[in-house]
């Protein structure tokens, strides 16, 4: 059987820069529609285009707002943020985080769930839980517990792959899922200062899990959301890259790619075999891609001409989500 899944892709172009300004880099795209832009003669179509304006509230209220309202049903979503270094994915999953009007979509779903619970009746009990944990050279590191630097992934009794032993924090209030998120932002700089922005060289997977019960009807729901904050997917230059940072270049390509085909073999919707095994990370994300869920991917890109290549790569890659 094949599964029924949604996928949405929807692509975001960041203002220019300081630097592309100071050089006049040219401002490539053209915006048609809501749903269409234009690069270099080429018109794309994707759910939704955010311009280089758009404001955060928006891309929440478009990218994120319907999973979460599914996530409350029991469904199961991830969201992406899918682009070169510094297109604008951190900006659009965190933002600028304690500010009402920069934060992000992952502070903004934290809010939203927590209003959807104050606003329900008693008779229902909601228990959430926060995981944080990246995927660095296929290895996965636990944000909330650096001593834990290789989790497994373990199939549980249903044949669901999950990472075994990721610290889970319950949490009971938008300040709570803050905190976590903090502190494993803090322990992420901490395991990487040694090398150079390693950040842009990982997954970021922030994980949230609800479970209500609803102590009269005696009915439980649960919902996982994935957040993935994903590695820069600029290609490497041939010169220079050696050692470690052509295993990173490798590996981030190749973990790409595969989260790319898996996507395409589900956008298909005819696919009976989805390649989920061919990386850690769509192994870790099978049960929240396939089956009950929601996808959403949001392509980052640079107006500028000097990425030119990049921004094309990037917006084919949305393309072939669909
Ligand atoms: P990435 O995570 O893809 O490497 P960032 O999100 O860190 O990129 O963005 C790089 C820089 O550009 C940051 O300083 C960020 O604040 C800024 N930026 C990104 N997107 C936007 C946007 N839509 N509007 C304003 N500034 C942005
Ligand atoms: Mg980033």
């Amino acid at each position: 059987m094949a599964e029924s899944v949604t996928i949405k892709v929807m692509c975001r172009f960041r203002p220019l820069n300081s630097k592309e300004l100071a050089r006049q880099d040219k401002f490539l795209p053209k915006f048609i529609s809501d749903e269409q832009i234009k690069l270099d003669g080429k018109t794309y179509t994707f759910d939704r285009i955010f311009n280089e304006t758009t404001q955060q509230e928006t891309v929440y209220k478009y990218a994120a707002q319907p999973i979460v309202k599914d996530v409350l049903t029991g469904f199961n979503g991830t969201i992406f943020a899918y682009g070169q270094t510094s297109s604008g994915k951190t900006h659009t999953m965190e933002g600028v985080l304690h500010d009402s009007n920069l934060s992000g979509i992952i502070p903004r779903i934290v809010d939203d769930i927590f209003n959807h619970i104050y606003g329900m009746d008693e008779s229902i009990e909601f228990h959430i839980k926060v995981s944080y944990f990246e995927i660095y050279l296929d290895k996965v590191r636990d944000l909330l517990d650096i001593s834990k630097t290789n989790l497994p992934v373990h199939e549980d009794g249903n044949r669901v792959p999950y990472v075994k032993g990721a610290t889970e924090r319950f949490v009971v209030s938008p300040e709570d899922v803050m905190d976590v998120v903090d502190e494993g932002k803090s322990n992420r700089s901490v395991a990487s200062t040694n090398m150079n922005d390693q950040s842009s060289r990982s997954h970021s997977i922030f994980l949230i899990q609800v479970s209500q019960e609803d102590k009269t009807k005696e009915t439980k729901l649960n919902g996982k959301l994935y957040l993935v904050d994903l590695a820069g997917s600029e290609k490497v230059g041939k010169t220079g890259a050696e050692g470690i940072v052509l295993d990173e270049a490798k590996n981030i390509n190749k973990s790409l790619s595969a989260l790319g085909n898996v996507i395409s073999a589900l956008a298909e919707g005819t696919k009976t075999h989805i390649p989920y095994r061919d990386s850690k990370m769509t192994r870790i994300l099978q049960e929240a891609l396939g089956g009950n869920c929601r996808t959403t991917i949001i392509i980052c890109a640079s107006p500028a001409e000097y990425n030119e290549a990049e921004t094309k790569s990037t917006l084919m890659f949305g393309v072939r989500a669909k």
